[in-house]
């Protein structure tokens, strides 16, 4: 039996493509990708929504963490960037590469990909879909039957593995084709990935780009932290993010690495704070003013604050948050 290798989000077009290619005979494996910027996974190493289609679907799906090289992608993405930090053609074109790796271990014979044409503006306009055959090595072996009517033939459907006429031809942004498509198999649950990746957010994009700016060599890390805390840009290279709550304050704590500077109001209840960069005595001064103003004691005109430069002893400071006024509410990054 042909197998083929299906990149599987687990949102209805990626679900729907299986089906389609499915009801031909073909055995087909789902492969899901998950980076340090999805927003649904479970604990980082599952995404549910790919997990819960590939049950529906009844097929094996393999789960690949591939955080690390798509970090280079973020920070020189060869096709730019989309209306967030999003580079979506890069990052689909990295896909695709995991993707053929895959198939060829595997001994599949072609991938399946829920895209549709005109879709998205960025990685699914024609120009788009064939920049990302050529990078990927995959010339002729991605099949979109969601669109593949409108799409040149691909080695499938020429080997007659595929049959073109059971394929689809639909285009553009309306959803109404697959949620028909979806009722006539009697799909009826299936999640919404878009706004899955934390790139399109606009919040979260203000965060990344003042990393970029910073700090170009920046960290899965510094990623990590990004996603945690009220953050504060203290100079050009120095930064204090604050916990919100108390399991922020374990998260970050968790992220602590030597030369950071742990910060905590004394005796009394607060948030805890991560200094990063160089951090001098101003910088110091600075972060323990916003812990102590984020804490029960941010009236009091005198309050000491303990600090740690990572693995020096701890020592104090005394701070008088009540005397400082919102300018350093000027300084959060979001
Ligand atoms: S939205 Fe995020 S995960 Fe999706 S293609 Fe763009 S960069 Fe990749």
């Amino acid at each position: 039996m042909v197998k083929a290798i299906a990149l599987l989000s687990g949102g209805l077009d990626s679900t729907l493509a299986i089906k389609v290619v499915l009801e031909q005979g073909i055995e087909v494996e789902a492969l899901n990708f998950i980076t340090l910027f999805c927003r649904c996974t479970a604990k980082g190493s599952t995404c549910l929504a790919s997990q819960k289609a590939a049950q529906t679907l009844g097929i094996g799906l393999k789960v690949m963490n591939i955080s690390e090289e798509f970090l280079s992608v973020v920070k020189h993405p060869k096709y730019g960037y989309g209306k967030n930090v999003n580079p979506c053609l890069d990052c689909r074109i990295l896909m695709f590469k995991k993707g053929c790796e895959y198939m060829n271990q595997d001994g599949a014979s072609f991938i399946v990909t829920g895209e549709v044409l005109g879709e998205r503006p960025m990685s699914q306009r024609r120009e788009a879909m064939q920049i990302i055959e050529r990078e990927s090595g995959l010339q002729g072996l991605i099949l979109r039957p969601l669109s593949a009517k409108l799409l040149p033939l691909t080695v499938p459907e020429k080997k007659g593995w595929i049959t073109r006429e059971r394929m689809l031809a639909i285009t553009g942004r309306s959803r109404k084709p697959q949620i028909k498509l979806a009722s006539d198999y009697g799909i009826n649950d299936y999640p919404c990935p878009a706004g899955g990746c934390l790139l399109t957010d606009p919040g979260f994009a203000l965060r990344m780009k003042d990393l970029m700016k910073n700090k170009p060599d920046f960290s899965l890390n510094d990623v990590h932290l990004l996603k945690l805390g009220r953050h504060f840009r203290l100079t050009p290279l120095a930064k204090v993010v604050v916990g919100r709550n108390e399991e922020e304050n374990g998260k970050i704590l968790s992220l602590v690495k030597e030369g950071d500077t742990v910060l905590r109001v004394k005796n009394v209840p607060g948030p805890l704070a991560l200094a990063r960069g160089e951090v001098d005595h101003q910088a110091i001064l600075q972060s323990a003013i916003i812990t102590a103003k984020y804490s029960k004691a941010k009236f009091l005109p005198g309050v000491e604050v303990e600090y740690q430069v990572i693995p020096m002893p701890a020592k104090e400071i005394l701070v008088s948050p009540s005397m400082v006024g919102d300018e350093l509410g000027l300084l959060r990054i979001n």
